[in-house]
């Protein structure tokens, strides 16, 4: 690693103190990145989630340079321009017909501090000044400090920021797996909590199907499916968080198809410019729209300076034309297939207690915490980049990995776990 980087920077959750090692990327192509030292590595990562067309995507540079010959950046108050309007048509297409009122920014976490926002200028418009958010545990939503209060309060790490960070409510995370018979039961402390606290709730917020970051679970679409009959009975707005699962990951376009449920409010960011800029979006309805209009501040108080960046707008546009003109569905079940044939024999292993897939995500998770470092570097030894947490080991590889190239990728992970 550069000692560079180890004197000065920052990477994600990491120590100046103690610093993980870095790999130095040169520069990306297709599912590979490829390293200075000359070496090159199947992406298992996607960058975070993102890259679901890989690196180097001649029709996304294409878009990139067409519109950096216009303008790279203008500003969004008094001025509009025809990249935001055309992502914004595309994602009101896209999403549930309710959905047709969007609001632009520069990342995931800011999407979800906007919906917070929308719900509490709901609340108010509606003239009941609710400031309380219910949710599940295991949940993630991003760093910011009103995303990290509705993150899982261990992993997520309140006690950290407690004097700041404002209390929510949590509900157990959803039991009853994806793939496995209904429990009823499992929604009851969710459906209890919502009775009692109906009053200050001003929205529920969720990621649907899959709960990312606070540990990889994939639970049942009828438990969003109940939350979003709850919610309608009490009146109660739904977030759903899809930043990271948007554009096709779980296998449908959206996580909340495979409830059949529209939320209030949905987030959305990470693959939404294929990975290429940072760019973040929060739809709602033209009823919620409505009453913020009414609420005392009469508009909605967020107005992030790159708001509807013109170059991740135009972007964000070819990614989405991409992603329709390929034929994702069928890619993301053949991941899904290879996933679940290749990775299920890991059952067996005594180091493993749980393995699941769904869509383009597969996850190993081991009875004990793994070594990012060292597992890191076997793995990149075979020509591997993932990055494992705590004990999982999981891959949301890029779409357009063909089936060699996943084998190659599952077989390094599973010689992770045979140790
Ligand atoms: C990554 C993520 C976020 C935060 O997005 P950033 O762009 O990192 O701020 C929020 N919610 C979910 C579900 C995510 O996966």
């Amino acid at each position: 690693m550069s000692n560079f980087d180890s004197e000065h920077i920052w990477h994600p959750y990491t120590s100046l103190s103690k610093p993980l090692p870095c790999y130095e990327v040169e520069s990306a192509n297709g599912v590979y990145l490829n390293l200075e030292d000359g070496r090159s590595l199947i992406d298992g990562m996607s960058s975070w989630w993102a890259c679901i067309h890989g690196y180097n995507v001649p029709e996304l540079n294409q878009a990139a340079q067409t519109q950096l010959e216009k303008m790279s950046h203008v500003m969004f108050g008094g001025i509009t321009h025809k990249p935001a309007q055309e992502l914004c048509r595309k994602l009101i297409e896209l999403t549930p017909t309710e959905l047709d009122k969007v609001f632009l920014a520069d990342s995931g976490s800011v999407a979800v501090e906007v919906a917070l926002k929308m719900a509490i200028q709901y609340s108010n418009g509606m003239g009941q000044n609710r400031h309380k958010f219910l949710t599940v545990r295991n949940g993630y939503h991003g760093d910011t400090f009103g995303a990290m209060s509705v993150c899982d309060p261990v992993g997520g790490m309140h006690s950290l920021y407690h004097e700041m960070l404002a209390s929510q409510l949590f509900a157990p995370a959803p039991q009853t797996r994806f793939g496995e018979p209904w429990d009823p039961r499992d929604i009851e402390p969710l459906a209890r909590m919502l009775d009692s606290h109906q009053q200050e709730i001003a929205a529920v917020i969720i990621e649907p199907i899959v709960q990312g970051a606070g540990g990889m679970r994939l639970y049942h679409p009828d438990y969003l499916r109940e939350l979003r009959n709850l919610c309608d009975r009490y009146q109660i707005l739904l977030i759903a968080d899809e930043i990271a699962t948007g554009f096709g990951r779980s296998g449908k376009l959206f996580a909340c198809e495979w409830a059949g449920i529209t939320p209030d409010i949905l987030c959305l960011g990470k693959a939404l410019t294929g990975g290429y800029l940072t760019l973040s979006a929060t739809l709602t309805s033209a009823d919620v729209a409505r009453v913020i209009g009414q609420s005392d501040a009469s508009v909605l108080m967020h107005g992030p300076t790159f708001m509807g960046n013109p170059l991740a707008c135009a972007v964000a546009c070819a990614s989405i034309e991409l992603l329709q003109k390929s034929n994702w569905q069928q890619r993301v079940s053949q991941i899904e297939e290879q996933l679940r044939g290749e990775l299920e024999p890991c059952r067996e292993y005594a180091a493993v207690t749980d393995v699941r897939v769904l869509g383009a995500i597969g996850v190993i998770e081991m009875k004990q915490s793994l070594d990012v470092a060292r597992v890191q570097e076997f793995l990149v030894e075979r020509g591997i980049w993932l990055r494992p947490f705590g004990k999982l080991l999981y891959t949301m590889p890029p779409f357009v990995i063909t089936p060699k190239q996943l084998s190659t990728l599952i077989q390094g992970s599973v010689s992770v776990v045979i140790g």
